[in-house]
Formats: C-alpha cells, sequence, structure tokens
C-alpha cells in the first residue's frame, strides 16, 4: 500500500502521522517499532467499534499485543469524568503499565477522551491516534489537545499531549455518514484559506472526486492538511500569537455552536457558517475583495455545507461572541482573510461591522 508519512517535529515529542487507504491493518505493526508492552486498551464508541474493532484488535493480536477492547457510547456526553473514570478502572485491572499503549479509535471525541486518559494514567502513558472521521483525521492528528468536558463548560480539563503515532486510513470515511464527511470538509477547506492557495483550489478542482471518496485524493487532502497545521503548530506549540491563525471561522462558530445549544449544527458546519462570517468581516474592513467572499461561499456550498444560520438572532450570537474563551477583556482576535491563502490578525473590528455581519448570516 502507498503510504504518505507527515512528521511533526517537536523536539522530543515529535512523531509520524501514518496516512494510506488500507494502513489500518498494519497498525500492529506499525507499533512495534515502539518498546510498548504487550497489555493496550483500545477505546472507541459504539459505531466505530461495530465496524471496525475486530480488525483492530486483530492486527494487534498478530503484532503480539493483548488488547482489550472498551466501546463508549457515541455523541459528546462521552468524553465526561465519569468515562474517564471507567476507563482508568478497565487500564488498572487488566494491569496496564507506564509502557502500555492507550489507542484511540473513533472520531474527535473518542480521541479526546482516550488521549485524556492517556495523559492522566499513571501520569502519562503511550498515545496512539487511529482517527476515523475526516473532522478527527485533519484536525485532532496535529496539536496535542485532550480534554473531557465538566457539566458547566465543553474541554475545561484537559492537557497537551501527543501521540507517539497516527495512523489514518481513508477508506474508514466509506462509513462515515455524510454529514460528518462534509463537516471535515470545512476544516480542510479552512486549511487551504489560511495557508494555500494552490491547495484551495486542488480542493475546489477535485470536489467530484473527494465527494466520491477517491482514496488517493482523500489521502492527499488529509496530508497537506496535517501538514499545513504542522507547519503552524511546531511553530507556536501552545496556542499563541501564530496558532490563532487556526481559528479562522471559529469566533463565530463556537457563538453559533453555543447559541443553537450545539443542536442545530455540528462544528464543522458551523465553522462554514463563520468562515464565510470572517470573510465578510474582511470585506468590510475593507482588507478582502468582494469576490473572496463570493470564493468562499461557492466552496462552502460545492461541499454541502450551511452558509446561514436559522433560529438564533444576531443579538443572541453577539452575547456568545463576546463569552468566547479566547476573547480577553472584551476585545475580539479577528482572524480576517487577505485573500485565499493569506490571514491577518486584527482586534480593531468595530462592533458595527461584526452586526452587520451578524445579521447577514442569520
Ligand atoms: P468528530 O466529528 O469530532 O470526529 P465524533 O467523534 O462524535 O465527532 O464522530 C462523529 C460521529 O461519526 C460519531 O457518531 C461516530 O461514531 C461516527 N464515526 C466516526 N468515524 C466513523 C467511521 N469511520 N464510520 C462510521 N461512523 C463513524
Ligand atoms: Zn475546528
Amino acid at each position: 500500500i502507498c503510504v504518505d508519512v507527515v512528521e511533526v517535529n517537536l523536539g522530543r515529542d515529535s512523531y509520524n502521522i501514518y496516512i494510506g487507504a488500507g494502513i489500518l491493518s498494519e497498525l500492529g505493526q506499525l507499533m512495534r517499532q515502539f518498546s510498548f508492552t504487550a497489555k493496550a486498551l483500545v477505546v472507541s464508541d459504539e459505531n466505530v467499534g461495530a465496524i471496525y474493532g475486530a480488525a483492530v484488535v486483530e492486527t494487534l493480536r498478530q503484532a503480539g499485543f493483548s488488547p482489550r477492547l472498551v466501546c463508549v457510547k457515541p455523541g459528546e456526553m462521552a468524553k465526561d469524568y465519569e468515562m474517564a473514570m471507567t476507563l482508568y478502572t478497565v487500564a488498572i485491572e487488566e494491569g496496564l503499565d507506564r509502557r502500555s499503549p492507550i489507542v484511540a479509535l473513533g472520531g474527535g471525541v473518542v480521541g479526546d477522551l482516550a488521549g485524556f486518559v492517556a495523559a492522566t494514567y499513571l501520569r502519562g502513558v503511550p498515545f496512539i491516534q487511529v482517527p476515523t472521521s475526516l473532522l478527527a483525521q485533519v484536525d485532532s492528528s496535529v496539536g496535542g489537545k485532550v480534554a473531557i468536558n465538566h457539566p458547566l463548560g465543553k474541554n475545561l480539563i484537559g492537557a497537551f499531549y501527543q501521540p507517539k503515532l497516527v495512523v489514518i486510513d481513508p477508506k474508514v470515511l466509506a462509513t462515515l455518514p455524510r454529514r460528518e464527511l462534509y463537516a471535515g470538509l470545512a476544516e480542510v477547506i479552512k486549511y487551504g484559506l489560511i495557508a494555500d492557495r494552490d491547495f484551495f483550489h486542488y480542493i475546489n478542482e477535485k470536489s467530484n472526486a473527494i465527494l466520491a471518496m477517491d482514496n488517493t485524493v482523500l489521502a492527499t487532502i488529509i496530508s497537506r492538511s496535517c501538514r499545513i497545521k504542522a507547519d503552524i503548530v511546531e511553530q507556536d506549540a501552545r496556542e499563541a500569537a501564530l496558532r490563532m491563525v487556526l481559528n479562522f471561522g471559529h469566533t463565530i462558530a463556537h457563538a453559533i455552536e453555543a447559541g443553537t445549544g450545539y443542536a442545530q449544527f455540528n462544528h464543522g458546519e458551523a465553522v462554514a457558517i463563520g468562515m464565510r462570517g470572517a470573510a465578510l468581516v474582511s470585506q468590510y474592513m475593507g482588507i478582502a475583495a468582494p469576490e473572496v467572499v463570493e470564493t468562499v461561499c461557492d466552496t462552502i456550498r460545492r461541499f454541502h455545507l450551511p452558509l446561514s444560520v436559522a433560529g438564533c438572532s444576531a443579538a443572541k450570537l453577539y452575547s456568545y461572541l463576546l463569552h468566547d474563551k479566547k476573547v480577553i477583556g472584551g476585545k475580539i482576535n479577528w482572524v480576517l482573510l487577505r485573500t485565499v491563502g493569506e490571514v491577518q490578525v486584527h482586534s480593531d473590528v468595530p462592533e458595527q461591522i461584526v452586526s452587520r455581519v451578524l445579521a447577514e448570516i442569520t
């Protein structure tokens, strides 16, 4: 099989992302390059575990591991401390030691939860990511953010914890619900917009192949997305100025998700609307030409993503904007588009421009 390798260079915490159609069955072999002990915990959810759990258990057994598969309920609710506690209990009962790997087989929820448990069990055990949603493949594979939710807010309890290895098989996307596929594409579009004009054009040119799940094209867009995020994170591993560009579209997206009670839109859909909003802010600030906004909207539409919010007023969105945890002292740092492939950060966007944009997207 043909494998792309994306190296994430973080000094002692460096690791590789292996991307290839069919690579799931090589997971056990890939894990043998490390001196892990045999006992392994594989965390999945009931959807993904039912489809790929047996194959993952098999490849690990073949490579000499004794895996224990635990499947949590699908959805954000699984990311709580009770579930983390259940996983600690399994790890202790199974006798996992400091060199026993914890494998996350699933989307972002499973990755965050299993990663949090790996970061904290025995003060940290090896963490392996096998992301199965496009969103998790292009977003959670790089950056090392792991977290569980608190009843008072999402992702409030967490850590930066790098995996030892990430294995991405684009073939698993064949069973991903279409809506989740589109959601992942929103983040892919984001990478093109913030960093790579040629990649943005590639995504548009290959839209039919992408939507038809061509494994070669999927592998290319996953590799390219991971590389772009890695380039940014390598320069700025802990969320400071540079890393802010990754938040393009996310200021408004977080307000949309919270303002609609996390029910109406998934993350990628909110990001799509948020990217249109950020493009409009860019236009009204005189930074971007109106054609740039049109290009952004055309691409969002091409991948069946929404352009506006129904059922949430502009005023409500505005109040949630100011609640965002990245807003410091009432100042919103806006990641704005100058043109495709180029962003700028502005903290001086006038209130009336923001209101005008929020009115336009609701
Ligand atoms: P995220 O979008 O952050 O990855 P989840 O972890 O909740 O969010 O995954 C989204 C949904 O897609 C979940 O219901 C999960 O079970 C399902 N899922 C993830 N990967 C696959 C896959 N390859 N095949 C089928 N369903 C999948
Ligand atoms: Zn995102």
